[in-house]
């Protein structure tokens, strides 16, 4: 039986981009994945877009690095974001503008004129915003594709129908079982089991992070006018929804973050009804039909910050996890610094200025 140095559980973007690194350097990497297919839960539900300020200034530095990558290999295309606020809330514009001035996004106030020239048919009521000119969208299905080719030509073996059930470490080897009982071997156990990383964390005998899924919601609306291909990503400061188009329809999120335990996840027809509701408030375009509705976990630390590299407790086993509403957008400079990381190599310009210490398991204690 061949000994991997690396098993990677979980074949979303986190396992697919981080076996893509790995296997760049000639290890032999093993991926189990437990559903038929990659990608089947939050990596394909994302709303797919890459969005500087997303996640705030400790995630800034991952989607900044990403986005060159992303860039080249042209999985970006040009939309913007508007976060916008209401009459009354522009001290919230203010203390945007503080928190990020600084992390090298790049952000301009707008008052209600602009607002309106950027949404046509805003009600009042909404008196300004935030523009940051650089937001894309992210071609998700692309980029996870590109990571699993790049992968199998590095001769990455994936395994799908293969739920890890066992982990035992003898003699600096992990032997896996699947649920079915098939067995693998590797040197290093990584956690990229998304939802299901504490879960992961437990059949290794690893402390968990208290990692936490979190339900968000997705609807297609189609509304008339049809909204215009260029309309900007738009979010309430607030974080309480967000849209943008999608093919002359609407993507709109109640921006909700319902607690869930790890699971196949479904839409409520509340968050639905949320979601309509707040639109209504927002522009005075009719609503002619919900399309699809969809929803996905986000998972996240306590301090929601991604988890990555070696546990430091547990011998052998290694985390990439807790990639919360960011990703997607951070997967290259995320992938690249974790397989670093592991492989103990030099930073490169990807990754020179990220800090690691932020994203370190040992934060745990
Ligand atoms: C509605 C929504 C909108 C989003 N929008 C954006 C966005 O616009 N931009 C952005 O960057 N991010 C966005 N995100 C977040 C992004 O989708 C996630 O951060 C990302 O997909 C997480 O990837 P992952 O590989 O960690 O998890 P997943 O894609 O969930 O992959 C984890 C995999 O591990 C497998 N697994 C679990 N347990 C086991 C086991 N025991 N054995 C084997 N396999 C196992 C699962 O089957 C799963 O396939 C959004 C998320 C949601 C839900």
């Amino acid at each position: 039986m061949t000994t991997y140095d690396f098993a990677i559980v979980g074949a979303g973007i986190a396992g697919a981009s981080l076996a893509a690194e790995l296997s760049g350097h000639g290890a032999r990497v093993l991926v189990m994945e437990a559903e038929d297919r990659p990608g089947y839960h939050s990596t394909g539900r994302s709303a797919a877009f890459w969005e500087e300020c997303y996640g705030g200034p400790e995630i800034v530095p991952l989607t900044l690095a990403s986005g060159p990558y992303l860039k080249e290999h042209g999985f970006l295309s040009a939309r913007g974001a508007l976060y916008i606020a209401r009459e009354g809330e522009e001290s919230g514009l203010d203390e945007f503008m503080d928190t990020f001035g600084e992390t090298g996004v790049t952000i301009e106030r707008l008052g209600r004129a602009g607002l309106e020239r950027q949404i046509e048919g805003i009600r009042s009521g909404w008196s300004g915003a935030i523009w940051e000119p650089a937001c894309a969208d992210i071609d998700v299905a692309g980029l996870h594709a590109h990571y699993l080719s790049m992968a199998k030509r590095n001769g990455v073996d994936l395994v799908c129908r293969a739920r890890l059930g066992n982990a035992e470490r003898r003699g600096g080897t992990w032997t896996l079982q699947t649920e079915a009982g098939e067995q693998f071997r590797a040197k290093v156990l990584i956690n990229a089991a998304g939802a299901w990383a504490d879960e992961v964390a437990a059949i290794a005998g690893a402390k968990p992070m208290g990692i936490q899924p979190l339900r968000r919601t997705v609807v297609q609306l189609r509304v008339e006018p049809a909204p215009p291909s260029d309309l900007p990503l738009v979010l309430d400061m607030e974080g309480s929804f967000y849209f943008k188009p999608e093919s002359g329809r609407l993507w709109l999120s109640p921006h909700d973050e319902e607690p869930s335990d790890p699971c196949d996840a479904a839409p409520e027809e509340l968050a639905v009804a949320e979601a309509i509701d707040r639109l209504e408030k927002v522009v005075d375009w009719k609503i002619v039909a919900v399309e699809r509705k969809w929803a996905g976990l986000r998972s996240f630390a306590p301090d929601r910050c991604p988890v990555y590299g070696f546990d430091g407790q547990c011998e052998g086993f290694a985390w990439f996890a807790g990639q919360g509403g960011y990703g997607i957008q951070t997967a290259p400079a995320a992938a690249r610094l974790t397989s670093q990381l592991l492989l103990g190599l030099e930073r490169d310009a990807m990754t020179a200025s990220l800090d690691a210490s932020l994203y370190s398991p040992a934060r745990r204690g």
